[in-house]
């Protein structure tokens, strides 16, 4: 997590990294800082909280440089606080670093260098870095870094500057990524990601792992760790500034949530060819038939992508009847999962940098496996390390809750299904129309759900008070229970669980009395798990619940038995997750919103968890 910013160039860049750090502010915000190289002097400013505190000291008391670093944190070692905010020094503040992820063997090169007399300042694994410079520094900065990095184990994304090089800035990654933006001007402005950049230009650069890159100003070269200089290609950014700016919405997440009819169709565009009833998804085109001949599929992701490989898996298995799994990535890389050669693997991340599932990527990979990704950022480490997959095309997601992406996923996941079903001759040609025509209609559905928003949010008010909620729902809404639970914990910081409806019953019901609203997914009247959640509805009823139900419209009975309904239109079983987490992503901001939450920057969350 963590946003990095760097520029180097003509002009006083300190404006353009503060307004870099609030655009990468969604990737943390306990503490931020900035540091110049200033008549060969390295100068700081460094606050507790919010980017917005750090705008306001540089004010009041300015730096100005054209070699600046920036950094908004999420804490990993040492609390939030103004000494553990980036940037970090050596002890005689000739160096400046600010790094994003984790150095695992901090502790043992803190007790080595605090032996030879450095003394530090902050709790940071970080801080470890500019006193190794300090260490081994010779006289040349860029050879330092390759031999400081090459002792250091764990992730990174870093920018380093140094009062005794002042025009130069070196900057690396290895498992957190890091974009060099190349302006037309010969500016060069280093971040986490192009949010920072594209404001500047959108010609860009992707480093890879164990790459460092030396910026002069007017040029610049990429090494390896060992010093071999790397040709690379520039990439253009595929969208602009209007798609990371809120739009006139109060929030990202609300204009995230709205924006589903659009993104959806986006997910969507091209992939259906109604008059041949097929699906056509090209980014896998070269692996389509091997894919339906395996016998078995596994997805690995984290948090809302893993409800949407949970989703997959029930599409798979009763469209495809190809078995599935799906695991969290933090334990698929640590267990003794076996991978199996046979099996194709697909990774779920909509940032494309989640370090745990990129790290089970590289676990299939080098087993010699075959991984494909369902992505949402163009150039993303997944994106690049996959065999090939489906990108989401849903535009940047700035909301800390994700919201677009996943319905995105799950919108590219079925298509991927009927695919396969088609593939295995599981589908008759007339179950397949029907089901196209039925991912075709969703754009208007959400339209129609979003149109409802105002009676969602006065749902949402009444239930302000109740700290606990429970969510239900079966087969194809299970995930979406688990879905809309998270969302509700994420940014309200309501106690909220997900659970197979059937399952309450085991465990969970012990807890239901008036003061626990039980949320739950009642759909697909004509379906026979409706009247098996009827059953569930009617057991929590017994034990004085409140239900809020999402029905479908025209289900006036559901009335009877639920304290609130939410309708939503009719539709396919099988895509009715996208439609039936709609109205759960409302009633949790609008929950949030009530409750005074900071619904982008959710406490203790960050966008894009690069750290594992
Ligand atoms: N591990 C570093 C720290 O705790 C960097 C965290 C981050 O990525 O923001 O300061």
């Amino acid at each position: 997590m963590c946003g990095i910013v760097g520029y180097i160039g003509k002009d006083d860049g300190t404006e353009i990294c503060l307004k870099g750090l609030k655009r990468l502010e969604y990737r943390g915000y306990d503490s931020a800082g900035m540091a110049v190289v200033d008549n060969q002097e390295i100068k700081s400013i460094k606050v507790k909280g919010r980017v917005a505190a750090l705008e306001e000291k540089q004010k009041n008391n300015p730096l100005k440089g054209s070699l600046v670093i920036a950094h908004t944190r999420w804490a990993t070692h040492g609390v939030p606080s103004e000494e553990n905010a980036h940037p970090h020094f050596d002890c005689h503040k000739q160096f400046a670093i600010v790094h994003n992820g984790i150095i695992e063997n901090y502790a043992s090169l803190k007790r080595w260098l605090e032996e030879k007399g450095h003394k530090f300042t902050s709790q940071t694994d970080t801080e470890v870095i500019p006193h190794l410079i300090e260490d081994y520094y010779e006289g040349d900065l860029v050879a330092t870094v390759q031999k400081v990095l090459s002792l250091v184990e764990g992730t990174y994304g870093l920018a380093i500057i140094s009062a005794k090089e002042p025009d130069k800035m070196v900057a690396a990654r290895c498992g957190s990524p890091l974009i060099l933006g190349i302006c037309d001007n010969g500016d060069y402005i280093v971040a986490s990601d192009p949010t920072a950049v594209v404001e500047y230009t959108r010609k860009v650069v992707y480093l890879n792992d164990r790459e460092v890159v030396v910026l002069n100003h007017g040029s610049y070269q990429i090494f390896t760790l060992d010093n071999k200089e790397v040709e690379r290609e520039t990439s253009e950014i595929a969208w602009d500034l209007a798609q990371i700016e809120k739009g006139g919405f109060p929030h990202f997440m609300l204009k995230e949530i709205f924006n589903q009819p659009d993104t959806v169709s986006n997910a969507m565009r091209g992939r259906i060819i109604l008059s041949e009833n097929r699906v056509k998804l090209g980014g896998l085109i070269d692996y389509l038939d091997s894919l339906a001949k395996s016998e078995r599929i596994v997805f690995v992701a984290c948090g809302t992508s893993w409800h949407a490989g949970l989703i997959a898996e029930y599409l798979f298995e009763n469209l495809a009847s190809l078995p599935t799994e799906v695991e969290y990535a933090s334990e698929f890389r640590y267990k003794g999962s076996i991978v199996n050669t046979d099996t194709p693997y697909f990774v779920i991340s909509q940032s494309g940098e989640t370090a745990d599932t990129l790290e089970s990527l590289r676990k299939v990979k080098s087993a010699g496996g075959k991984v494909f990704g369902i992505v949402n950022v163009v150039g993303s480490t997944i994106a690049r390390e996959t065999d090939a997959g489906i990108y989401l095309h849903a535009g940047p997601e700035i909301g800390v809750a994700s919201t677009k992406a996943f319905t995105s996923q799950v919108t590219v996941l079925s298509l991927l299904a009927l695919y396969l079903a088609k593939a295995r001759g599981k589908m008759s040609d007339e179950d397949m129309q029907a089901r196209l025509n039925s991912v075709l209609a969703l754009p208007k559905i959400i339209e129609k759900i979003l149109k409802n928003a105002d009676s969602i949010k006065n749902i949402a008010e009444r239930y302000i008070k109740y700290n606990n909620f429970l969510y239900l729902g079966r087969g194809y809404n299970f995930p979406v229970a688990l879905e809309g639970a998270l969302k509700l914990k994420e940014i309200s910081y309501i106690h909220a669980e997900g659970y197979p409806a059937a399952e309450m019953k085991h465990g969970p019901i012990a807890l239901i009395d008036q003061n626990m609203p039980v949320v739950v997914v009642a759909t697909d009247t004509e379906d026979i798990i409706y009247q098996k959640v009827m059953s569930n509805i009617e057991e929590v009823r017994a034990r004085g619940g409140n239900i809020i139900a999402i029905a479908t419209e025209g289900n006036e009975d559901i009335k009877n038995f639920a304290t609130e309904v939410i309708y939503v239109p009719k539709t396919a079983g099988f895509i009715s997750p996208i439609v039936n987490v709609i109205p759960l992503q409302l009633l949790s901001y609008y929950m949030a919103a009530a409750r005074g939450c900071d619904i982008d920057k959710p406490r203790n969350l960050a966008k894009s968890v690069t750290v594992e």
